[in-house]
């Protein structure tokens, strides 16, 4: 009798906690794009360890679409303060949109027809190609084609995965991880020849001090991987973000970011793309 109605009592506690949660999170607020901001957060997913793209650091968040994503708020409406950063995996970025856990995704996320079937794009701001990266003493791996006898690695849910299977090197062992820097502690060891993703995403990597020296990019330029940002499917924010991109070129934030991000990493950006023009 006495342990039912402890029950019962946890129970009640356990449902109010549930409504209280239900009605702090800011759901309702998804790509309101309010212009105030006031007290209303902004929710984008971003990579968490992508240096020069999307990194968490103890110092905050840094990164080209870190950078892009804080213009972008800024022009809906919210300050930088305002942002609430979530880690978007490769592979969970079409259902954190679809599910409206972010507002938006900047994470290295190429707009391809096949995830256009389930969320909208605003872009492209980037246009990066798939590369690979080695050991710097490995001078076995001359051209795509040479992939195909070598252990690679690369992320599941990626299209950089996907090529590799379909097009790139379907001969080649393809080893998936959640993450790109899980890659390079084999690559290190010799556990795997190659990561493959893009030129943009590896050349950041390779400029990290404790990366110094050891590993080289290919140079292979095999895709072109046109970076864009991810919306739920329908929503008013593609026109506002597609507005938001084309300010931040045209007032000379978009060319200032990629200086400040890609600079110490040496990589050579492409142009500005034009909003709506996907280069296949
Ligand atoms: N841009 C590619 C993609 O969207 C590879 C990078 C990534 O996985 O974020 O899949």
């Amino acid at each position: 009798m006495k342990l039912r109605k402890v029950t019962a009592a946890s129970a009640a506690v356990l449902a109010l906690a549930v409504a209280a949660t239900a009605c702090g999170s800011s759901n309702n607020d998804k790509g309101s794009g309010s212009s105030s901001g006031g007290g209303k957060k902004i929710t984008i997913g971003i990579k968490f360890d992508q240096p020069g793209i999307g990194q968490k650091t103890p110092q905050g968040y840094a990164g080209f679409d870190v950078d892009v994503a804080t213009y972008v708020a800024k022009k809906l409406g919210y300050s930088a303060d305002k942002i609430e950063w979530k880690e978007s995996k490769s592979a969970d970025r079409e259902t954190m949109l679809q599910r409206g856990d972010v507002d938006f995704i900047a994470a290295s996320y190429s707009i391809t027809p096949e995830r256009e079937k389930s969320v909208d794009f605003a872009g492209p701001y980037l246009l990066a190609h798939q590369d690979v990266l080695v050991r710097a003493n490995d001078s076995s791996i001359k051209s795509p084609a040479d992939l195909n006898k070598k252990n690679l690695c690369s992320v599941t849910g990626s299209t950089s995965a996907q090529n590799v299977h379909d097009k790139l090197a379907p001969k080649a062992q393809l080893q998936k991880y959640p993450t790109y820097s899980a890659c390079l502690t084999g690559l290190q060891s010799g556990a795997i020849d190659a990561l493959t993703t893009d030129d943009s995403i590896l050349a950041g990597y390779a400029s990290q001090a404790q990366y110094k020296g050891k590993f080289k990019l290919g140079g292979f330029k095999m895709t072109n991987e046109n970076y864009g940002i991810g919306v739920k499917k329908g929503s008013a924010l593609k026109a506002k973000i597609n507005k938001a991109l084309e300010d931040m070129v045209s007032d000379g934030s978009w060319e200032t970011a990629v200086k400040k991000n890609f600079g110490p990493a040496g990589y050579k950006n492409e142009p500005a793309p034009k909003i709506g023009v996907v280069k296949s």
